[in-house]
């Protein structure tokens, strides 16, 4: 049976996918020919964007769902509004498909199953009835939290308020044009932020690479972090769903990395949740020999060379790590002398990692040849 057929299709979400972007585009080109046009409503179109769209990527999705940090209720609150502005349901209804997706992930139980077509992952799924249920199995907590049962009650109203009337009036109040307000500052920018948080569940499990496992049909993708706020690096946040980061090195764009970080230096945000560099490297090399299909299960003498190998890279970027930390506490009050011996201990035992790696490396190639060629 065909899944789109009337008797499921949830009419209102249809009507409101389906009619905003033509009215965003109508609105703003009636606007455009009333010769209203100001950069200014642009400018606050795109405020507004980020501010909604970082309220759902900080807010909604590594705050309130995973945990990633804690936040004062200040910030909460302002993830509240401007997540509902969004028009992506309340945070009770948007973390519980969220748990569920991670839980269920390519299952029929993910509420934005890829596996179902990337229309469905996209955006279909918010029109069919099916999906409509609150599971309370993941939202324990959040059915527990007075601000976010606050969030959930009001939904509308603050959705309408803060996504529609605010920009509208300020849209009259600082450009001369209520209309351009409305249909930049809300329904343009609700387009835009609605596809761009879609692209999460759709392109996301599409396009992109594996590095950390192949479990699920989780991606990451550069293109897709600039997207998405840095959401698109999305096989390393399936992997290791409670760290604050999605993009873990520092050239990484993710946006909501850096605004998390920002907060922690104020006291804004706090426990910020990360994984540790070994468990990282860990999965990173247990993927490689797999997309090498190097079989390593076996008890043969390349197989324990390279666990050894493994092991003893592991080991030594704990020890590493456990130095940085070290000379972070001893940089306040030890002498020059001392920090520069210990720097030089500090740089042996870093390349000490980089040739253990460097051996694994070698060998795994050295085997992978010798497979190809057998
Ligand atoms: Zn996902
Ligand atoms: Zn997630």
């Amino acid at each position: 049976m065909n899944k789109y057929s009337w008797k499921n299709i949830d009419l209102i979400n249809l009507l409101f996918l389906g009619l905003t972007p033509i009215f965003a585009i109508i609105l703003t080109v009636i606007w455009i020919n009333n010769g209203d046009f100001h950069w200014g409503q642009i400018l606050m179109g795109i405020i507004f964007y980020i501010f909604t769209g970082m309220s759902i990527t900080g807010g909604y999705h590594r705050l309130f769902a995973h945990k990633a940090y804690d936040a004062h209720v200040l910030v909460k609150l302002f993830y509240l509004l401007f997540g509902a502005a969004s028009f992506e349901n309340s945070i009770l209804k948007w973390g519980s498909d969220h748990r569920r997706h991670h839980n269920k992930v390519d299952s029929e139980e993910d509420p934005y199953n890829i596996n179902e077509g990337f229309f469905y992952a996209h955006m279909g799924w918010v029109f069919l009835k099916k999906n409509s249920a609150i599971h309370e199995k993941y939202a324990q907590d959040f059915l527990k939290d007075k601000l976010i049962m606050w969030q959930h009650n009001y939904y509308m109203y603050i959705a309408i308020a803060m996504g529609i009337v605010l920009p509208t009036i300020l849209g009259g109040v600082f450009f001369d044009s209520y209309l351009g307000g409305f249909a930049v500052g809300g329904l343009g920018r609700i387009v835009l932020t609605h596809h761009c948080t879609f692209f999460i569940n759709s392109l996301c499990h599409k396009m992109g690479s594996t590095p950390y496992t192949d479990t699920n049909s989780a991606k990451d993708h550069w293109f897709m972090a600039l997207l998405t706020f840095g959401e698109g690096y999305h096989n390393f946040h399936h992997y290791f769903q409670n760290d604050y980061r999605n993009g873990i090195r520092w050239f990484h764009f993710d946006p909501t990395k850096w605004l998390i970080k920002t907060l922690s230096y104020s006291g804004l945000a706090s426990k910020l949740r990360l994984t540790s560099q070994d468990k990282i490297l860990a999965a990173k090399m247990q993927m490689k020999l797999k997309q090498m299909k190097l079989k390593t299960e076996s008890a043969d003498l390349f197989s324990v060379e390279l666990e050894k190998l493994k092991l003893q890279a592991i080991d030594t970027l704990k020890k590493l790590q456990a130095m940085k930390d070290e000379y972070k506490n001893l940089k306040s009050h030890a002498s020059r002398e001392l920090l520069a011996e210990f720097k030089l201990k500090m740089s042996t035992t870093q390349e000490e990692f980089r040739r253990t790696l460097e051996q694994w490396e070698a060998l795994a190639n050295y085997y992978r040849l010798a497979v190809v060629r057998a």
